[in-house]
């Protein structure tokens, strides 16, 4: 009896869920859909490419065709915080500087070690509960601004299946001179990549593991990831890879191996952040923290392939000169850090250059600005 009352609060909770999607909605943008003459339309916002029948959802939940048009989310967050840049991660953007940061509903995955699961699985899962918020991109840019966060970003879920609203957020953000990040599990596509490229400066992938048959545990494919890493690049984004490293998922050597050998395949001066692993989600029995060690054997295959920045993470003051960056022609100290805190940045100018050698440092520099103190602040 229980059982079945909760089953019924789980059903109506999803239900009024999904008809504040349909509320929240406009039709998806022409470049990233595909319609046929029976009523379907293929989506290509992401990497599954779903073929949406009327009155269906593709796999993300979050876009659904409506007699005949798909819709796709707008007008809310689910989430929005000012955050060091340095956690979504990218440390070589404008280091020391804030990142408004939105968030909407649904994802394209569901890995089980999900730390954002109460946005990202909403729909998927009854125990996560949000407070989504109806906002305009101009109140978005005015907290920005607010904050004096020089850079917006979109994360918490996967921001490809909701790119039309990033885009309409970013085009006003760039309007007033911020830059624009992604943080994204890289399940992409040429369409959408295109769609993006002129509003997203920044953009951060998860590499989650190199065995497929890991991806596909997680809903995904790893072959997608890496060739949108490789169009990234071709494209001309910024681009910094993440991996969690999940000791017995993600911590195989030889795949280590060949996940540092691919990236340096690239672009050897492409960053590679790889991050301790603390138990959360579904994931917390059975599963080990990463240590120290662990990270080292990462950073190790990864200096064998020839990566010139790897940041072994989430571990602060216990990796040494490993939180720090360093010029990779002159090997001179540019930024000092300790966790999200960025306590020295040499990389002010905004010329790209190493300040004692003079070459050039990968990323994007220039005065960075916000609260500067390494601290998150929720704002909905
Ligand atoms: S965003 Fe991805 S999962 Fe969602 S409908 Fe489009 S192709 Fe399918
Ligand atoms: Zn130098």
């Amino acid at each position: 009896m229980t059982m079945t009352l909760q089953l019924l609060e789980e059903k109506k909770k999803l239900q009024s869920l999904k008809q504040f999607l349909h509320q929240f909605s406009a039709p998806a943008a022409d470049a990233l859909i595909e319609r046929r003459e029976n009523g379907d339309i293929q989506c290509f916002a992401c990497g599954h490419r779903c073929l949406v029948k009327p009155g269906r959802d593709g796999v993300c939940r979050v876009r659904f065709n409506d007699n005949g048009v798909l819709q796709v989310p707008h007008g809310y967050v689910g989430v929005l915080a000012c955050d060091p840049i340095e956690k979504k991660p990218f440390w070589h953007v404008l280091p020391g500087s804030d990142a408004l940061t939105f968030g909407m509903l649904g994802c394209d995955y569901h890995c089980g070690y999900c730390q954002n699961w109460v946005t990202s699985q909403m729909l998927r899962d009854p125990d996560a509960v949000g407070q989504p918020k109806r906002c305009t991109p101009e109140q978005l840019v005015d907290i920005a601004m607010k904050h004096g966060a020089p850079v917006v970003a979109s994360s918490y879920n996967e921001p490809l299946i909701t790119s039309e609203w990033a885009v309409d957020v970013f085009k006003v953000a760039k309007a007033r001179g911020l830059k624009c990040a992604y943080i994204s599990n890289g399940n992409g596509t040429p369409q959408v990549l295109d769609f993006i490229r002129p509003h997203v400066d920044a953009y951060k992938v998860d590499l989650k593991t190199f065995s497929d048959r890991n991806y596909r545990q997680l809903g995904g494919v790893l072959e997608n990831v890496t060739s949108t890493i490789k169009m990234l690049k071709e494209r001309g984004f910024w681009v910094e890879i993440v991996t969690l490293v999940v000791p017995n998922f993600s911590d195989d050597p030889d795949d280590l191996k060949r996940m540092a050998e691919f990236i340096a395949s690239v672009d050897p001066l492409m960053p590679w952040h790889m991050t301790a692993f603390h138990p959360d989600y579904k994931m917390t029995d059975g599963y080990r923290q990463t240590t120290t060690d662990d990270l080292m054997k990462a950073v190790e295959y990864g200096t064998q392939a020839g990566l010139k920045y790897m940041y072994p993470g989430n571990l602060p003051g216990q990796v040494g000169e490993w939180e720090n960056t360093r010029c990779h022609h002159c090997s001179a100290t540019l930024i000092r850090r300790f966790s999200f805190m960025v306590r020295e940045n040499r990389m002010t100018k905004g010329d790209g250059l190493c300040p004692d050698c003079q070459k050039p440092i990968p990323g994007i520099w220039g005065k960075s600005s916000g609260h500067g103190d390494g601290r998150v602040r929720r704002i909905a």
